[in-house]
């Protein structure tokens, strides 16, 4: 019989071993947790990173708590089916397994609302963000580069010259 353990890491993910060995991969044991493990780990710290609303996050970026919406451009769904959420905090994406590895995202929470708290969490980069996606203000959607420009004031002027 072979026996499964858990514990709590540091940013209060589920980890699952084999009991006798401790090993997240055991071929003794016949168990393969590797994999799970490492989505809870990443889930974990996603959710560690998610700040209260209104929390500034950094200088030229979103507050936690705004709310922001990914564009459906597919053109396949009617009506499209925008990705709606809000941002959660920032963080360097530190996950082999992702494409945005190494890059400033930010934590964006979203799905299903359960309460005030959203239940999913995904990770997209800054950049991107600014680039692609809207935030709404005053009840309208506009493109967040607009709205991020609007609030980091008068910095943009001196882009302009380089
Ligand atoms: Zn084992």
């Amino acid at each position: 019989m072979s026996g499964v353990s858990t514990f709590i890491n540091q940013d209060g993910a589920t980890i699952f071993v084999c009991t006798d060995h401790g090993e997240q991969s055991c071929p003794f044991c016949c168990l393969m947790f590797s994999e799970i493990n490492n989505e809870a780990r990443q889930e974990a710290r996603k959710r560690k990173a998610i700040k209260p609303p209104q929390t500034p996050l950094g200088e030229g970026l979103l507050i936690s708590g705004t709310e922001v919406r990914m564009l459906d451009r597919s053109g396949e769904n009617v009506p499209p089916n925008h990705l709606e959420g809000r941002i959660g905090g920032v963080l360097t994406e530190k996950d082999e397994e992702s494409d945005f590895d190494g890059m400033e995202c930010y934590v964006v929470e979203y799905g299903r609302r359960n309460g005030e708290v959203m239940t999913q969490v995904m990770t997209y980069p800054v950049e991107w963000v600014h680039e692609e996606w809207q935030v709404k203000t005053n009840g309208q959607w506009v493109s967040a580069m607009k709205y991020v420009k609007l609030f980091s004031g008068d910095d943009s002027d001196n882009d302009d010259d380089m």
